[in-house]
């Protein structure tokens, strides 16, 4: 069994496991170790469908000190006006660059691929070699980094959780770009990001919306991608923000905060009727919701629980199938519910959300803060962690929570020279762009209404962040 020791030992090369570990480079002079089960950095984007892309812009995803892509707005397609969206493999080709041309050359990083991290006892971390079998332990000087913790869950690596019979044929989106024949038609299961990025690929591949059945539970609210532009658009990204603040001020509870976003142009749905349920902050173009508005064949029955050859039971229906259709299985949780948890404990970090959505960026703000800071309840205090359960009816909590880490943050000198200087920060542009009235009424709008906000949102939300 052989031995290594070094400062701090990650588990997990995803987006998050990188972010922090590019971040704690820049700020220090840690050794680290990275593990993973994987054959190579890039968590599940690794195994993502091949026509995923991100739903933000590349130029806010990464790590700190390297850019995705070339900040080139587009001008074709469903995201024309828009920033560049990189695909999965330009993000896994990103993050092998990242970790050979930064981490490895740095000779401060050791890299473990197909390891599995096994766990602790008393002294040391153990790690085993999923190809050899070999063991090693890993005596950590600092802290266990756990970068799993809100780990993705994508179709093709999931178990669904409904019965299926033998002859229905049931596919994740993966293996839709192996399809040489036109099957009588293709059922989507699922109400998340997945599902829509699969109705709206088969959409732009010429199939017609009425050779689409869509299983949908329940709808999202989303935001609207011409609010999350960053750089030279960023006058877009501060007035969201300043209707954020507004609706955080002003708001009841979780569904007046999102009809009151839509109100702004800021939230959008796919079915003006329909009364969203979900909320996990993912981001569509208004010629996208345009284009999936078009498929009517649409069942609110629940969740799926079994399908037969000839009919699919959901929670509250059965509903005719058709055995020579192709089910899309989009049920996986993508980003999962989880409990939030202190960031920083005594001998271990949970890599977590501290930003609203964008997970690069609140891994890379843990890692400044590990670096900068010694005292651990002032970290905690600094990064409070907030959880997406995914039910609108919990957004004000995730605002009061992420608002809470914002003003903290911005009020300390050092964390917020390094986040004006950190490009997975969405506004940093707009420090620079003052002179622009939009710019200029966004932040004046912001700083008018915080404190409000923060009483409101601390009156209506049922956990103290002290709580968390
Ligand atoms: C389709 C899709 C699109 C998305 N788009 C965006 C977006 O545009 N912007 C955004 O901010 N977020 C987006 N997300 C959210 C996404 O979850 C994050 O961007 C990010 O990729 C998650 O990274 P992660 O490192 O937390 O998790 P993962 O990518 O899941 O990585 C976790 C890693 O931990 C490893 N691991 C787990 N257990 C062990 C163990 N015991 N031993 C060793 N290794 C282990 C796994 O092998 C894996 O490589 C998207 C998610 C999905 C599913």
């Amino acid at each position: 069994m052989r031995e290594l020791e070094t400062d701090y030992l990650v588990v997990g090369a995803g987006a998050s496991g990188m972010a922090f570990v590019d971040s704690a480079l820049g700020e220090s002079d840690a050794e680290i170790v990275m593990v993973d089960r994987r054959h190579r950095p890039g968590g599940h984007w690794l195994d993502a469908y091949p026509f995923v892309r991100l739903h933000q812009p590349s130029a806010y995803y990464g790590v700190p000190s390297r850019p995705l892509g070339s900040d080139r707005i587009d001008v074709s397609g469903p995201n024309a006006g828009f920033y560049e969206r990189a695909s999965s493999s330009e993000i896994c080709g990103y993050f092998g660059d990242v970790l050979e041309q930064h981490f490895v050359a740095s000779g401060r990083v050791q890299v473990l691929p197909m390891y599995d991290y096994r766990g602790e006892d008393a002294d040391c971390h153990h790690v085993c070699s999923l190809l050899a079998g070999e063991e090693r332990t890993i005596r950590v000087r600092r802290r266990l980094v756990d970068a799993t913790y809100v780990e993705s869950s994508i179709p093709s690596r999931h178990t669904p959780a409904f019965e299926v019979d033998s002859d229905v044929r049931l596919v994740p989106p993966n293996d839709l770009v192996d399809i040489d024949e036109p099957p009588g038609g293709f059922t989507i299961l699922g109400c998340g990001k997945t599902a829509m990025d699969t109705c709206n690929w088969l959409l732009d591949s010429g199939v017609d919306p009425d050779r689409i059945q869509w299983l949908r539970p329940r709808d999202p609210w989303l935001f609207n991608r011409a609010c999350m532009q960053p750089l030279e658009l960023v006058s877009a990204y501060v007035q969201m923000q300043a209707r954020w603040v507004e609706a955080c001020a002003d708001s009841e509870d979780g569904r007046d905060f999102a009809h009151r976003l839509e109100a702004d142009g800021v939230f959008v749905r796919i079915d003006p009727s329909i009364e969203p349920q979900v909320f996990r902050g993912a981001t569509i173009s208004t010629p996208e919701i345009d284009a999936l508005a078009s498929i009517e064949r649409v069942v609110r029955a629940g969740r799926v629980r079994r399908i037969a050859t000839n009919s699919v039971l959901l929670d509250d229906a059965e509903v005719p199938g058709d055995p020579r259709t192709v089910y899309v299985d989009c049920t996986a949780a993508g980003v999962r519910p989880t409990v939030p948890k202190p960031v920083y404990e005594r001998d271990r970090i949970t890599l977590q959300y501290v930003t609203i959505g964008i997970v690069p960026w609140s891994a890379a703000t843990i890692g400044a803060v590990e670096t900068l800071r010694d005292d651990d309840t002032d970290k905690n205090r600094l990064c409070p962690a907030l959880a997406f359960s995914g039910d609108n009816s919990d957004v004000l909590g995730v605002a009061h929570i992420g608002m809470t880490g914002i003003a903290a943050r911005s009020a300390e000198s050092d964390v917020s020279a390094w986040n004006a200087r950190c490009r997975l920060d969405p506004a940093r542009a707009a420090a620079g762009r003052t002179d622009d009235p939009d710019v200029a009424a966004a932040f004046t709008s912001v700083v008018d209404n915080f404190g409000r906000a923060m009483q409101n949102l601390g009156e209506k939300v049922a956990t103290p962040v002290a709580a968390v």
